[in-house]
């Protein structure tokens, strides 16, 4: 049995599974992918003290640098179910995809999350070519462009107002016939002079010059019209899912399936830990993912120590 079992090979379980390592016990990590969302990205300048590097790149480096330490990584294993202990201070059971299971005496839970898509034509064509999904990532890279946001909930309109200050102009762009989002937020972007706003419109496509975004069409759901208007960028923020469908029922997650997690990384389960872009921690950005990790795995080993010996 491991002493701490991390399932999630993004930021998150890279730090975990290093620095439980460090501390000298016996450490698994159920690795679907290793290096997780920043796979998909291209340029990330926002990883203090690496001034501009790229998502594979990152990736290959999480990797390595975990298998300088003696971690057991199960590659290409997915994790299906967690069965909690039958008495205080047992062994967790993490039961897999493949039919195997492992057992643990701390978990750390890194799953991450993935960004609900449009599902238009065009939007996986031209992603990270002007489809971007994180304002605080690439919003620098539409300086003085002109972007569309989709989608008028919170973070749609907390996008649109951060965008404002550095975009030319910026058209948040809502299915509904009203905002979402609080009304505080919506005042402050209605204020702005470089902002507007467009209701009933459905998005139906991305358009691009087989290089980069140039505008996007959409619906107007009260007569049926289609518009097709230039852009240079659009931010889908149409909502991020957390990983956790295979966690229902035992753990304790949010209305919105994120694990419930206190301030040292505990969720509701002791000796149960979790981290990064699938926790309740406010921003989801790589670096916050990665001391989330740390955070946890030394959460973890507290745990242990405090363990009634066997
Ligand atoms: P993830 O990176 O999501 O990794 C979780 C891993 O766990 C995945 O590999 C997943 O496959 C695996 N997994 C899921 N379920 C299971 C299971 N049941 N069993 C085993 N494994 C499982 N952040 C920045 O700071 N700067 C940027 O420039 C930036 N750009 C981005 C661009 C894009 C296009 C995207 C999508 C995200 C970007 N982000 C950026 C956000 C950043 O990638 C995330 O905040 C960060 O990767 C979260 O780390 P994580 O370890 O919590 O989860």
């Amino acid at each position: 049995a491991f002493d701490v079992l991390v399932v999630g090979a993004g930021p998150a379980g890279a730090a975990a599974a290093i620095y439980a390592a460090r501390k000298g016990i016996r450490t698994g990590m159920v690795a679907e992918r290793f290096g997780g969302q920043v796979l998909d990205t291209m340029a990330i300048e926002n990883f203090i003290s690496v001034a501009h590097t790229e998502g594979p790149k990152l990736g290959a480096a999480l990797e390595q640098h975990t298998r300088e330490y003696d971690v057991d990584i199960m590659k290409g294993q997915k994790a299906s179910a967690i069965v909690p202990p039958a008495y205080k201070g047992g062994l967790y059971e993490v039961k897999l995809a493949d039919g195997g299971s492992l057992k643990s005496k701390s978990l750390v839970l890194s799953p991450g999350a993935r960004w609900r898509t449009m599902n238009v034509p065009g939007e996986e064509e031209y992603r990270n070519k002007g489809v971007a999904y994180c304002p605080h990532c690439d919003g620098p890279l539409f300086k003085g462009k002109r972007v569309a946001v989709i989608g008028g909930g919170n973070s749609g309109v907390e996008a649109a107002i951060d965008l404002a200050g550095v975009v030319s102009h910026v058209t948040l762009i809502e299915f509904d016939s009203q905002l979402r989002a609080d009304a505080v937020l919506q005042a402050k972007l209605r204020s702005l002079p470089n902002a507007s706003v467009i209701v009933s419109a459905k998005t139906t496509e991305v358009h691009g010059d087989g290089e980069k975004v140039t505008g996007l069409s959409y619906e107007d759901r009260k007569n049926d019209e289609i518009h097709k208007v230039p852009m240079d960028g659009v931010f889908v923020q149409i909502g991020l899912v957390p990983n956790t469908e295979w966690l229902k029922g035992a753990v304790a997650l949010t209305q919105r399936g994120e694990i419930e997690i206190d301030v040292r990384g505990e969720t509701s389960l002791p000796g149960v830990f979790a981290a990064g872009d699938a926790t309740t921690v406010p921003y989801k950005q790589i670096i916050i993912a990665a001391g989330e990790g740390a955070k946890a795995a030394l959460s973890s080993f507290d745990y242990l120590i405090r363990l009634q010996p066997a």
